[in-house]
């Protein structure tokens, strides 16, 4: 079936609607860059209470004890649009870690496009090609349809969408 959202190039039409997965590192890089070419739809969900997925350390989930530290080196491990703080240490602990990722999201103004605290339960392919992703926040669960979906983790919790039906997460 047609794809409705693709420009003459094979990108995404700046008026398509982008959900991107997770606003860990990888999901705020995305954003950025989305907005950079001029998207103007796009929803980022994040079932934690902050921007930086892995580094935003809470007691109840295992990510980052609280006395983690990167052990990629600074000279390394920012982005290269945004570097450390001069301060930073070699390697830089995980408090610092989550600063810098919360403030890369508001130097480049990517927090109205962030939804924390919302789930995404589950994501299906329609047949016409865009993909209803049912997400879960504090009003409760409801569908919403995207032109592309975007699914930014670095580990286990990637195998829930499906091309063709939908899978519940465990
Ligand atoms: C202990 C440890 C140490 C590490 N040290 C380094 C290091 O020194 N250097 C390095 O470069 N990398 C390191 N890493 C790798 C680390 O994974 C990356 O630094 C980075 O966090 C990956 O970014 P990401 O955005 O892909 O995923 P994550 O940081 O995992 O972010 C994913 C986000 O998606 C959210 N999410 C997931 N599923 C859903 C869902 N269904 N609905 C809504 N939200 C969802 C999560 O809550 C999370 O906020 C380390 C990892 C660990 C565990």
């Amino acid at each position: 079936m047609p794809r409705t959202a693709h420009s003459i190039h094979g990108g995404p039409q700046t008026d398509a609607r982008i959900c991107v997965v997770g606003a860990g590192p990888c999901g705020l890089t995305t954003l950025k860059n989305l907005k950079a070419v001029g998207i103007k739809h796009i929803a980022c969900y994040d079932d934690g209470d902050a921007v930086g997925g892995n580094w935003v350390f809470r007691k109840e989930r295992q990510s980052v004890f609280a006395t983690t530290h990167l052990i990629s080196s600074k000279k390394l491990s920012s982005f290269e649009d945004y570097p450390f703080p001069t301060y930073f240490p070699d390697f830089p602990s995980q408090q610092l870690m989550r600063s810098y990722f919360e403030d890369y999201a508001r130097h480049f103004g990517l927090m109205g496009d962030v939804h924390l605290n919302t789930h995404v339960k589950f994501a299906s392919l329609l047949p016409d090609g865009r993909w209803m992703v049912v997400v879960i926040d504090s009003k409760g669960e409801r569908e919403e349809v995207f032109d592309y979906l975007i699914s930014k983790m670095a580990f286990e919790r990637n195998y829930w969408i499906k091309r063709r039906g939908s899978q519940r997460l465990p």
